[in-house]
């Protein structure tokens, strides 16, 4: 007599259901015995259904661990096809996701929290990244390719939550990675319900649950335990100083994606309009947190007065001396203690609307002004300071050396990302080698260095310190090289 498997698992239901133990369904398939579900983590099959939402860093990790392990057995096209879900999500989805986005971190503008999801979705390299490389010669052929880590460990910004765990999981999962995600505590909701929509639908074409998991109730400690973690593999970290220096010390090998004081020179051969018009789409996008987003602006004397006018034209609102005063005063708070004493963005204004700002100085400006800008000394903590916020502080300088050189102090050794306008190539080209940053604009906006009006590929994850640059699936892969000696290379002398 043939038994079929679903016999016998009738029969081991009956057995199970007199044993008064739970539905075999529902059972982790591990070979473990272990009373609880979520208590089990030598298989994370036992966390199917979970849909990558966790408290314990523990469980995420060895559910990640398992989806790995599925995801290995599966070939290149279930990998874009995977991809194919979360672009479709972050894309169709981008109104509902943006709109809970911006409710939830209350900062930034819903038009780009919008626009953010839509083109990660659309623009982040996937599967197709993956280019083997090919020696071929006299001894042989050697193939060198492009292998997994396994798990990652993602930390995201409250700056571009949710799409910034977009782009992670699209440029993680293309290199066959799984990622379990940190996000930041005050963007943790729209982070959880982004991953939990991503995975039901990966799931439901392709079984695989977990492949990114989330933490729900992320906590400094919870960073901490997936630095700390003997699964995850690698770390990928986007912040601020004090995450990058956490990340830098975590004894892991970690991409990380640091914080920039991005600064604009513009030279006295500069068509001063565009400069003006690049200045506020870069400047005013989502409110100025963009990271690459221009900060402080270095006018040379000779133009300075017509380029506040061109700041006009294009529809900024000029502040004068008194109201950037009373601007700082309200706008730039000090923390620390002692030596460590230091400027910071005040949270109630940090990645408010330009109307807000004005509103805080008593400053009546219409509501869908961009941006404010006005002009202050070097000294100015708007200068200083990574202020996210659409107030742009602009310096007279004597000349375009004087200018670079500014530049180059305020960046403050981060290395992330600078902007020229000017025609002349000799300015370019001093300032290129001085600021020595991951990005160079040269007469656009900051965004068209990352492929959106300029040339080149999308991330929202630019690995600065570490030195990955504009992070894509190559970035989360190790090399492997398979060698074959004496054969295979078909040129040459025939035996
Ligand atoms: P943040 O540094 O306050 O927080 C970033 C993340 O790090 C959050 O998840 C936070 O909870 C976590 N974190 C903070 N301190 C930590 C520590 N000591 N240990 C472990 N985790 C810690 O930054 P933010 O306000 O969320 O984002 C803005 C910052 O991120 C800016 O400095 C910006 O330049 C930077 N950023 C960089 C990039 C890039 O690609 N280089 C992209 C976006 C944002």
């Amino acid at each position: 007599m043939q038994i079929t498997e679903s016999q016998i698992r009738d029969v081991v239901q009956q057995v199970l259901s007199q044993l008064d133990a739970p539905p075999l369904d529902s059972q982790p398939n591990c070979g473990c015995h272990s009373s609880s579900h979520n208590a089990c983590a030598c298989n994370g099959s036992s966390y199917e259904g979970r849909r990558g939402v966790f408290e314990d860093v523990g469980q995420a990790v060895a559910a990640a661990t398992a989806a790995f392990e599925q995801l290995s057995q599966r070939t290149r096209e279930d990998r874009e096809r995977i991809i194919g879900h979360i672009r479709r999500i972050a894309v169709d989805q981008c109104v509902e996701l943006g709109t809970m986005e911006m409710e939830e971190t209350k900062i930034g503008r819903l038009e780009h929290k919008i626009e953010k999801l839509k083109i990660l979705g659309e623009r982040t390299p996937g599967v197709e990244f993956l280019r083997s490389e090919i020696f071929s010669g006299d001894h042989g052929l050697a193939v060198i390719e492009h292998a997994p880590f396994g798990v990652i460990g993602c930390i995201t910004p409250v700056t571009h939550s949710l799409p910034t765990l977009t782009g992670n999981a699209i440029s993680m999962i293309a290199g066959g990675n799984t990622l379990v995600v940190n996000p930041h505590p005050s963007g943790k909701g729209v982070a959880a319900e982004g991953v939990r929509r991503f995975n039901e639908a990966i799931y439901r074409d392709l079984g695989i649950d977990n492949l990114i998991c989330v933490i729900s109730e992320p906590t400094l400690e919870s960073a901490d335990a997936i630095f700390a973690h003997r699964g995850v593999r690698m770390i990928c970290v986007t912040g601020g100083p004090a995450v990058a220096r956490a990340a830098l010390n975590s004894g892991k090998r970690a991409v990380v994606a640091g914080p920039g004081n991005p600064p604009v020179v513009v030279d006295e051969t500069a068509d001063l309009d565009r400069a003006a018009q690049s200045i506020i789409q870069g400047g005013a996008y989502d409110n100025n947190l963009l990271c690459i987003a221009e900060k402080e602006v270095f006018v040379v004397d000779q133009v300075f007065d017509c380029m506040m006018q061109a700041m006009q034209r294009a529809g900024g609102v000029r502040l004068n001396s008194g109201e950037i005063d009373a601007l700082t005063r309200v706008a730039i708070t000090s923390v620390g203690e002692g030596d460590q004493r230091h400027d910071v963005p005040a949270k109630e204004y940090l990645g408010k609307d330009a109307s807000v700002l004005a509103a805080g100085i008593g400053k009546s400006v219409p509501e869908r002004t961009e941006l404010l800008f006005g002009e202050t000394d070097e000294h100015n903590p708007f200068v200083t300071v990574e202020q996210m916020m659409p107030f742009i502080p602009f310096v007279r300088c004597r000349d375009a050396d004087h200018a670079i050189d500014l530049a180059h102090k305020y960046e403050h050794g981060f290395g992330h990302t600078a902007i020229i306008h000017s025609n002349n190539v000799r300015n370019m080209t001093r300032m290129g080698r001085i600021m020595d940053t991951t990005l160079f604009v040269k007469n656009g906006p900051c965004v068209s260095a990352l492929g959106l009006g300029g040339e080149g590929y999308l991330s929202f994850s630019i690995a600065t310190p570490t030195g990955e640059g504009v992070t894509s699936p190559l970035t989360f892969t190790r090399e492997r090289r398979c060698s074959l000696i004496d054969d295979l290379c078909i040129l040459g002398k025939a035996d």
